[in-house]
């Protein structure tokens, strides 16, 4: 089997997939208030594509496996918990030898689902929670009662998944919120990753003016806690500390701390586009090329020479369509 392997020794290690594009949430760093990008299911008159469903998928993944051999599946969305045929989907990844199966979420519709995720073989759920201030959490996420989230991530936790909470910080919106989101996750045992604004999607060409940086994040902490570091594992997306109250924090700083240089992951959005790279809008299409491992061989090889050297600069690529 050809190595499909970059110059500098990255591999396709981790796959992501986004699911759906629609979303019962518009969170302000995720979506425009553009009439087009106003979630499906709140909307009459837009057009979607229909998702692929649970066959699709896994034929897609399971050639690619095959090739080049996958340590571990993210879903994603859009919101995952909306795609209707989750749970085969995770029986059908499991069956062609894909046991680390993760999730990331908006937990909205998680108190409900948690148990049964557990039970399909889901072994690690990402929960996105931007402020612990309710109203907020409404005005960034543009979503009426988000607090639904709060039990959603108690009952994960409760199911016995490995629950990690995400919190994209925004200069002057939710910055007041990262004591409050720490205390939180500390509380309930869990860590907690801030996130740098990426420009993606409609930020791509804006001034990024709510850049709120990792050294800043530092500082807020620091001013409450003392910290220390602790060491970074392979291919990581964030850079850990642990607090002097036993919390753990990470912060996945895209500008200030690239991890371009160890990054393993592939994705494929709502539509089944593949793409090497955040930072590259260039996606291919893979479905046709599945008869001919030749053929795939050297579109997944093309695709990783799309990741770049060094420095993450963001892309016009929709963070809901693509699942971050
Ligand atoms: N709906 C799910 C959720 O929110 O967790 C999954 C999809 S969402 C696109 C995946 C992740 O992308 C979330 O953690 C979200 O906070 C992050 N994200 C979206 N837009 C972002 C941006 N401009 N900068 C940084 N993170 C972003
Ligand atoms: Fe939906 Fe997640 Fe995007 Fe928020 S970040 S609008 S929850 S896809």
């Amino acid at each position: 089997m050809t190595k499909i392997e970059d110059r500098i020794g990255r591999r396709f290690e981790k796959l992501r997939i986004s699911l759906l594009n629609t979303c019962n949430f518009s969170c302000v760093y995720c979506v425009s208030e553009d009439a087009n990008d106003i979630p499906a299911v709140f909307s009459t008159n837009s057009i979607k594509e229909q998702p692929l469903t649970p066959d699709e998928f896994n034929r897609i993944i399971s050639e690619i496996h095959s090739l080049n051999p996958l340590k571990s599946i993210r879903l994603t969305g859009g919101e995952p918990l909306l795609y209707r045929d989750l749970y085969t989907l995770i029986k059908n990844i499991r069956s062609i030898g894909i046991n680390d199966i993760r999730l990331t979420t908006n937990a909205y519709y998680l108190k409900e689902k948690a148990i049964k995720l557990s039970e399909a073989g889901v072994k690690s759920v990402n929960i996105s929670v931007d402020a612990i201030d309710r109203e907020l959490f409404k005005r960034i996420s543009r979503h009426p009662d988000p607090s639904r989230v709060f039990a959603g991530i108690e009952a994960a936790v409760k199911a016995g998944l490995n629950v990690k909470l995400n919190a994209v910080i925004m200069r002057g919106e939710n910055d007041s919120q990262i004591i409050p989101l720490l205390d939180y996750a500390t509380e309930l045992g869990i860590k907690i990753r801030f996130l740098e604004l990426m420009k993606m999607g409609h930020l791509y060409e804006s001034k990024n003016g709510h850049f709120f940086s990792e050294a800043e994040i530092l500082e807020t902490i620091k001013e409450k806690y003392a910290i220390e570091k602790l060491p970074r594992k392979h291919a990581e997306t964030a850079n850990y500390w642990r607090t002097s109250n036993r919390g753990i924090f990470g912060i996945i700083a895209n500008e200030s701390t690239p991890f371009c240089h160890d990054c393993n992951r592939l994705r494929m959005d709502s539509n089944g586009i593949f793409y090497g790279c955040l930072s590259n809008a260039h996606g291919e299409k893979l479905a046709p090329h599945l008869h001919d491992k030749d053929q795939l061989t050297e579109k997944l090889k093309g695709l990783l020479l799309l990741k770049q050297p060094v420095r993450f600069h963001g892309s016009e690529l929709s963070m809901r369509n693509i699942g971050g």
